[in-house]
């Protein structure tokens, strides 16, 4: 089985460094010393270092929301790859929806992204998700296809086993509708069969695909039991440590007693 990742992505909350290090505090201190689910905390970068102090001695990993391909130059408010390992990033979101459909990310550009994270040894976290009208037009396959070729060409299959995929149904994101566990199953084995045609079955086989959209402490435990769901990208719900933590534990439990 592969191990859950389960990451909570901030977005742009909380309000103060002191508001971001306590909820990181809360995490750090509910999770304890060891845990066999990975852990990640993605808040936004001002509270990256911050948040790198507070989480010191723990498991958690520390992840940036976005980066730029380039390393350096002209890029006002761009943050690279080697700044955020520099700030003890372990990993980096690409390609959230947020920025695909808010601010026009192509699937170019998150190839390169992608590229630049695994060049500086970040673990990236690449999402992917159709809108409501994709889903309702019966084009969600097709769109989830263009954005797995576009944002993962040109890797190797070694390349690809490092990647985490994160499926995050649009529709779902901050809505409060979740998809059902089988919707969402059904999509992450579609999603693992152009893995395994695209890399090879063994290499599909070790690539965590999360989860993203609405999850929550009540629905947590159902959708991480799923075969092919391995862990979650939580943005509401990662705001609460009570809530947070819940879900770790659904997938505390999911690893104890396996996956049929
Ligand atoms: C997200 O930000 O990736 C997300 C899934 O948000 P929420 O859990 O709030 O739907």
């Amino acid at each position: 089985m592969r191990t859950l990742l389960i990451a909570g992505n901030w977005k742009l909350n909380p309000a103060s460094t002191e508001a971001a290090a306590a909820l990181a505090d809360d995490v750090k201190n509910g999770l304890g010393p060891a845990t066999d689910v990975h852990v990640v905390l993605a808040p936004p970068f001002v509270f990256l270092s911050r948040i790198d102090q507070a989480l010191e001695n723990s498991p958690i990993g520390l992840g940036g929301q976005d980066l730029h391909w380039e390393t350096s130059g002209a890029y006002t408010g761009e943050v690279s790859a080697p700044m955020l390992v520099d700030v003890g990033c372990t990993h980096v979101i690409i390609g959230h929806s947020e920025r695909r459909h808010g601010m026009g990310e192509t699937n170019e550009q998150v190839n390169a992204k992608l590229k630049a994270a695994l060049a500086a040894k970040l673990i990236p976290i690449v999402c992917i998700g159709e809108t409501k009208d994709e889903r309702l037009g019966e084009k969600a396959e097709a769109v989830l296809l263009e954005q797995l070729a576009g944002s993962l060409a040109g890797l190797t299959a070694e390349e690809a086993a490092g990647v985490v995929l994160a499926y995050e149904p649009v529709w779902a994101i901050g809505t409060g509708l979740t998809a059902t566990p089988e919707q969402a199953q059904a999509v992450h084995a579609f999603i693992r069969r152009w893995l395994s045609e695209t890399f090879g079955e063994a290499t599909a086989a070790r690539i965590v695909v999360q989860y993203g959209g609405s999850v929550k402490p009540d629905n947590a435990a159902e959708l991480l039991a799923c075969p092919d769901i391995d862990g979650a990208l939580v943005g509401g719900a990662a705001l609460k440590a009570a809530d947070f933590l819940a879900i770790i534990k659904a997938g505390q439990e999911v690893t104890a007693r396996g996956k049929s």
